[in-house]
């Protein structure tokens, strides 16, 4: 009989048969009158569906069922998060519908029945629903962490950061675990969300939130980093990319080129030679090589010691593709002929890095060509940085 059952039906009917099997031994002990609340017709009829494989009717059998004991309402919850994994929310939702709307089960039941009604409604995409039932259920001291956590992500992905600051803050409180960082990511989402709307002193002032909530954020000492400097303050601007590089000196490759601009705005050249030499050694990046070279080549040295200096400290993309950008400029290789191979050998480097992931999450190891503060495969924030020794310009 096995044979024509379907690998995940399996579980559900072992479920049903020891419903079954308990339900007859009860009925045995009780009296006729109560007997008849479990319908042999009822559960023949839901074994019958769930060996033919037809779910909606195993449904009807299962809402119908009239005794709700222990084991039938572990059926009903275990056949409803199957439903719901295998992407079949609409079933999982008519079976936790339907136990949660039973009168005199044990509150607990019910409890657990509309949190896994929720979490069908958040499968579902019908998020003012499930906020609705989950906010009620913290409210009643059922599933609080869980529930609280639900209505954050539910904000997130809806792009609400003020009410998912403030449900992160519920949660903290909640769960007694900080969720600082989380929050200072929300802050640094209105700031973005405040430049894009083209007021950029309500985006300091969100970023500056940001550093408030956790003084380490990267991403706010890069926004602030940007915002400064568009508005002209670049001594400010410049102090704060230093910060981001301190914080994490992954992000060297997405500091050095404002840095230069900043200082070269500033006049600060030994400012900048300073924070080259601290970034090559608090970083095991090449880049710094190749920004010393293009200061020596724009005050008129010629760089290719300094980079063949880092080729051998440093070996990279980076600092070859430099190394063979002004190789091939020099007249004795132009004499020669081998500014040509030169040529397509950095053209080949440079496609190469430009086809290569550019940041990383720490989490979960998903590469991406561009930053995401979220991580989108994983939905962690603040796990991602730049990866590679790649200039930006
Ligand atoms: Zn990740």
């Amino acid at each position: 009989m096995l044979d024509g059952l379907f690998a995940w039906l399996l579980l559900p009917l072992g479920l049903v048969l020891g419903w079954a099997l308990r339900a007859r031994n009860a009925g045995v002990a009780r009296p006729p009158a109560e007997r008849g609340s479990v319908s042999a017709v009822q559960l023949g009829g839901l074994l019958h569906q769930l060996e033919s494989d037809d779910p909606d009717q195993a449904i009807v059998a299962l809402t119908q069922v009239g005794d709700l004991d222990p084991g039938a309402a572990e059926l009903h919850l275990t056949l409803g998060k199957m439903f719901r994994k295998r992407g079949e929310v609409d079933r999982a939702l008519r079976i936790h519908e339907s136990l949660a709307s039973r009168d005199g089960i044990a509150p607990e039941l019910q409890a657990e029945a509309r949190f896994e009604l929720a979490r069908d409604y958040h499968a579902a995409g019908v998020l003012d629903r499930a906020e609705e039932l989950f906010q009620s259920l913290a409210e009643q001291g059922r599933y609080v962490t869980a529930a609280l956590d639900a209505i954050r992500t539910i904000h997130e992905q809806a792009h609400d950061w003020r009410p998912a600051i403030e449900a992160a803050r519920r949660l903290e409180a909640a769960l007694g675990e900080s969720q600082r960082a989380a929050i200072a990511q929300y802050y640094c989402e209105l700031a973005d969300e405040a430049q894009a709307a083209k007021q950029p002193d309500e985006a300091v002032k969100f970023a500056k939130r940001a550093l408030d909530e956790e003084a380490g954020c990267v991403r706010a000492r890069l926004q602030l980093g940007g915002l400064e400097m568009a508005a002209g303050r670049h001594a400010v601007a410049a102090k704060h990319y230093l910060k981001a590089f301190e914080q994490d000196p992954r992000f060297l490759a997405d500091v050095i080129e404002p840095l230069q601009r900043c200082m070269a705005e500033t006049k600060d050249r030994e400012g900048y030679l300073q924070f080259l030499h601290d970034a090559r050694e608090m970083s095991s990046s090449s880049l710094p090589f190749v920004a010393e070279a293009r200061l020596l080549a724009e005050e008129g040295v010629d760089p290719l010691d300094r980079l063949a200096q880092g080729l051998e400290a440093r070996p990279s993309r980076a600092v070859l593709a430099e190394f063979l950008e002004v190789l091939e400029r020099q007249p004795d290789v132009i004499a020669s002929g081998l500014d040509k191979p030169a040529a397509s050998l950095r053209q080949a480097l440079v496609r190469l890095m430009e086809s290569s992931p550019r940041y990383q999450c720490s989490n979960c190891g998903f590469s991406p060509r561009q930053m995401f503060w979220q991580c989108p495969a994983c939905k962690h924030w603040g796990t991602t940085a730049p990866a590679d020794d790649v200039m930006r310009v």
